[in-house]
């Protein structure tokens, strides 16, 4: 679904990401872990062209998004991203963040789009909220509400920049618990986390990224017992 061939990326002369090839399949769940500055969440932007790569190329589903401009816009419907801080729309109720995209990008007439939302609170457990203000929710909530958000564009690929880390701890679980049923109903998903415990239990896959370079990728059984790297060996020694 997804095909990285030498992606780098530049901020001036400091060289973010270096000569990443990779591909992540259809159904694939692939966490990306790695300590802070590696450029997890720089990859993650360019998957969706939040960034542009200074060179290598990016498709999906066969479009070459760094070629593609006329596509970008299609594209990037196709793809959700979830950030660290929840970017709803506080002005409007949770119900109204979950149909505006709809509305606004695809034209779905407003009562779809509304029985659209009501499922999909229900699906993230929060089929009460719909007519409450973001504000008026915990954190869990906010970001259950922003993963039903992307969801309500029905992307093929899902995106999530450390999702659980601006959380309370007893609210990460019920966001966790929220992707491993999306996970489980074969979303693709790609997720930037420092929650060794999902990656190891939902990943396919692990990408294991240092200063910039894809140092080491596998399976989470492999990964995490047997890390084949001192980088990564020396990582996880920190934060396990
Ligand atoms: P991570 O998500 O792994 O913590 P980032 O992808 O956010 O890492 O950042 C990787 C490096 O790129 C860091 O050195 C960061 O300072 C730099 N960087 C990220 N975004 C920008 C930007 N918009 N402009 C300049 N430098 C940036
Ligand atoms: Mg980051």
């Amino acid at each position: 679904m997804i095909d990285v061939q030498a992606l780098s990326k530049k901020f001036g002369d400091n060289l973010v990401l270096s000569d990443i090839t990779t591909s992540i399949q259809q159904g694939e769940v692939v966490a990306i872990i790695g300590p802070s500055g590696s450029g997890k969440s720089t990859f993650l932007r360019c998957l969706n062209l939040l960034e542009t790569p200074s060179s290598g190329s990016i498709e999906v589903n066969g479009k070459n998004l760094t070629a593609s401009k006329k596509d970008i816009h299609k594209i990037r419907q196709q793809i959700g991203m979830v950030f660290q801080h929840f970017h709803l729309f506080p002005h409007m109720t949770v119900q109204d963040n979950l149909m505006y995209a709809p509305m606004k990008a695809k034209g779905i007439k407003k009562h779809e789009a509304e029985e659209k939302a009501r499922q999909l609170l229900e699906r993230v457990g929060l089929g009460q909220k719909a007519k409450a203000y973001p504000n008026s929710l915990s954190g869990g909530q906010k970001q259950r509400v922003a993963i039903a958000r992307a969801l309500a564009m029905e992307p093929e690929l899902m995106l999530f920049d450390e999702p659980t880390s601006a959380l309370d701890p007893e609210m990460v679980k019920e966001v966790l618990e929220v992707m491993k049923d999306l996970a489980k109903s074969g979303m693709t998903m790609v997720v930037v986390t420092h929650e060794m415990g999902f990656a190891r239990e939902v990943a396919d896959r692990v990408l294991f990224l240092d200063h910039g370079v894809l140092v080491e990728e596998g399976e989470p059984e492999s990964f995490f017992q047997q890390p084949k790297s001192d980088r990564a060996r020396d990582f996880l020694d920190k934060v396990l």
